[in-house]
């Protein structure tokens, strides 16, 4: 099957779960175990949190956006921001570096992602924002 999905929201931490959901529910038609759908929502939950929190500090106004294709029972998706980008794309997905210790951060989200997904690549611009690209 084919399907491919666009969903924008503002920098608040309670929409990492509306992001969470709008992937549940796109990737059920592909009859997915419950194991596959707990490893999309840690992927996409990992990548959103990182937008809200890291690109845009909460700003409550600046637009994250999931871009998902289904193709031939593969998935892909772009998770986006325009906000801070990262300084060092390398040090960022090494485990446990975290830019923000004192936020109980654990700098395991990339590591988590990674994991949990067949490629994952990313772009980032500083000032410019941040885009990760996953397939699985
Ligand atoms: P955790 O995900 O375990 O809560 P974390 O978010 O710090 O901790 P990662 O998700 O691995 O860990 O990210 C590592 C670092 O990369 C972050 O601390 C942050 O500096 C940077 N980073 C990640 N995503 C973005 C983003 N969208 N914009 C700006 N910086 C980012
Ligand atoms: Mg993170």
């Amino acid at each position: 099957m084919k399907n491919e999905m666009t969903l924008s929201f503002v920098a608040i931490e309670e929409n990492e779960a509306l992001a969470r959901m709008a992937m549940t529910c796109f990737i059920t038609p592909l009859d997915p175990t419950i194991e596959e759908i707990s490893e999309f929502k840690t992927i996409v939950s990992e990548a959103v949190t990182n937008a809200i929190i890291h690109g845009y500090e909460c700003d409550g106004k600046s637009q994250v956006t999931l871009h998902a294709v289904i193709d031939d029972n593969k998935v892909s998706m772009t998770i986006s921001d325009e906000g801070a980008g990262i300084f060092d794309i390398e040090q960022a997905m090494e485990p446990m570096f975290t830019t923000r210790p004192f936020m109980e951060r654990s700098g395991m989200g990339f590591t988590i992602m990674e994991s949990f997904s067949d490629r994952l690549s990313v772009e980032s611009v500083i000032g410019r924002g941040t885009v990760v690209k996953f397939e699985k």
